[in-house]
């Protein structure tokens, strides 16, 4: 199989002009990183796994290449079911997965119906059965109900999106779904994504996807929003001690604190003078002895050390929960450096805060932080937007 290769421009989609004017007057004027990567996969036919946060733009990702595959299709013939199925954890997801359909099927008159538990089960019937709809979006409990009902035949369903499949699991869905799935045809074309990527979705994906391409986006290169990112512009470094000491105090009483250097002789020296001016530190960095570093580890993990001073050494892989704080004092080498970095908080759900202290003469990360910031959504503090231009 030819791989499909990400598109950075809608206008790469080769989507119809129908579909590219609904997609413009979303407001939308470039794809998100996992659009870029998923869309092709989509169009291509091939299976997908998918796994990125919420918020990252996955609806349309499976949306925009189903409507496609719609077109494709031979006319349908009112009563012969749907072509494209959707099933998600909750009845607001699958609300809004229906809108989004909608949304941008109108331009195709494309007729898209959502049916999940709590509603009357005799309207959703009366809907399905009144023929010519041709995508379903479904919590699996109804759909299940309204197939046994034979409000709905599933013969005919070649594309099949199982939508945030974590949420699925958690919420004891799992038989339903893969009762759907046997249901469906086997030369379908199956995508799913999911938040994280948990032992049971690897289990259903293998299961019920064929040889499927896959898809992370994250934890790499993208900055998890559940981390509030501020960054502050000074004109030089001698404003960042001042800047810190003011806050330190503060963040402490909120959860531990990790603040970032590039160099050893940096986390040394702020160190020292964090200690010496009142405020107890830990330096970790990578001249320390493998069992220096297990002993600051574990003391962070217990809080006896509320405040650690690293290099990157700490940057990646470390999940201490009662992370609140990250501070950059100086900026990372590269963007997915601070990536990582800010990901040491905001882990499993949590929130937490990264500042970022930047100077008038770091421009080119400047604007390397503003791409970032826009691919992954999150708002460009204007500051930050100047110094990038
Ligand atoms: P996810 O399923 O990953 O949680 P959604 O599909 O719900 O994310 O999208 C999150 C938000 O981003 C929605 O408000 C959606 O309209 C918006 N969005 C999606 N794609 C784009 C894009 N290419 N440009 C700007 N906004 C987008
Ligand atoms: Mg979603």
């Amino acid at each position: 199989h030819d791989i499909a290769k990400p598109c950075i421009s809608f206008a790469h989609f080769m989507f119809d002009d129908a579909l590219l004017a609904a997609i413009a007057k979303a407001g939308f004027s470039k794809p998100t990183p996992i659009q870029q990567q998923a869309v092709p996969v989509g169009l291509s036919g091939r299976d997908l796994v998918a796994v990125s946060k919420t918020g990252s733009g996955k609806t349309a990702a499976f949306v925009w290449p189903m409507l496609v595959h719609m077109m494709d299709q031979p006319e349908l013939e009112r009563g012969d079911g749907p072509i494209g199925l959707v099933l998600a954890p909750t009845r607001e997801l699958a609300s809004q997965i229906c809108v989004e359909a909608k949304k941008f099927g109108k331009a195709f008159g494309v007729r898209a119906a959502v049916v999940y538990g709590g509603a009357s089960k005799t309207d959703q019937f009366k809907e399905l059965r009144s023929g010519g709809v041709e995508i379903i979006v479904a919590t699996p409990g109804r759909l299940i109900d309204l197939i046994k009902m034979k409000a709905v035949n599933l013969q005919r369903v070649s594309y099949l999106v199982l939508d945030e499949a974590d949420r699925m699991f958690d919420l004891g869905f799992e038989p339903q779904v893969r009762s759907i799935c046997n249901a469906i045809r086997p030369d379908r074309q199956t995508l799913l994504f999911s938040a994280t990527f948990a032992k049971r979705v690897e289990k259903l994906a293998r299961d019920v996807l064929t040889d499927p391409i896959r898809i992370t986006i994250g934890n790499v290169g993208q900055s998890n929003t559940d981390v509030e990112q501020t960054v502050v512009v000074f004109p030089d470094d001698s404003y960042k001690w001042d800047w810190l000491t003011k806050r330190l105090r503060q963040f402490v009483e909120e959860g531990t604190v990790i603040i970032f250097i590039g160099r050893k002789a940096g986390v040394v020296e702020l160190s020292e003078n964090l200690n010496k001016n009142g405020f107890p530190c830990t330096a970790f960095h990578g001249d320390l002895m493998q069992y220096e570093r297990d002993k600051v580890i574990s003391d962070l993990k217990t809080q006896r050390v509320k405040v650690l001073v690293a290099t990157d050494v700490a940057a990646r892989g470390l999940d201490i929960k009662s992370v609140r704080t990250v501070v950059n004092f100086d900026v990372a080498r590269d963007i997915d450096s601070h990536v990582h970095r800010c990901g040491r908080t905001g882990r499993a759900g949590e929130k937490g805060k990264a500042y970022t202290l930047i100077t008038n003469s770091e421009d080119k990360f400047a604007s390397e932080l503003v791409t970032n910031f826009e691919e992954s959504l999150v708002d460009v503090p204007p500051d930050l937007m100047t110094l990038a231009m």
